[in-house]
This record gives structure tokens, C-alpha cells and sequence, in this order.
């Protein structure tokens, strides 16, 4: 078994659209909530699900998840 590098980044994440309407992205197992995009609207920033009780955060360029920031607490 290799072992997995805790930050995984430029993979193609799985987004889809909860019934409340809002997207909902999948990396490593954890869940991001869409939170903005930049100005040109390339890059666009997620925070984790369970944002009250973790800061960890994502960013997204041109679909692709270019970043992971902080790390979780759950
Ligand atoms: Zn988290």
C-alpha cells in the first residue's frame, strides 16, 4: 500500500446539487459548501461543511481543486 499524502491537490473533485440548491463538493471524504468566486470567476472557494467547528477550506480553478487550506477537526 503507497502511503497517501495528506494534501491531495489538482484532482477533479465531485460537485453536485443538494436539494436546498446549494453545491456541495466531495474531497477525501469530506464535504465543502460553495462559499464564492474570485472576480473572474475562475477560481472559486469552499469551506468545509461543518464550518462552525472547522476552518479547513478549499479552492477550485477552471474545476480543479488547486488547494487545501487548514487542516480538519473532525
Ligand atoms: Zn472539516
Amino acid at each position: 500500500m503507497n502511503e497517501r499524502a495528506c494534501q491531495v491537490v489538482e484532482v477533479e473533485p465531485d460537485v453536485m446539487l443538494t436539494q436546498r440548491g446549494y453545491r456541495l463538493l466531495t474531497h477525501l471524504g469530506y464535504h465543502y459548501i460553495f462559499e464564492k468566486s474570485s472576480h473572474d470567476r475562475r477560481t472559486e472557494f469552499w469551506r468545509c461543511r461543518r464550518r462552525y467547528i472547522c476552518k479547513a477550506r478549499l479552492h477550485t480553478k477552471n474545476g480543479i481543486v488547486i488547494k487545501v487550506m487548514n487542516s480538519h477537526s473532525h
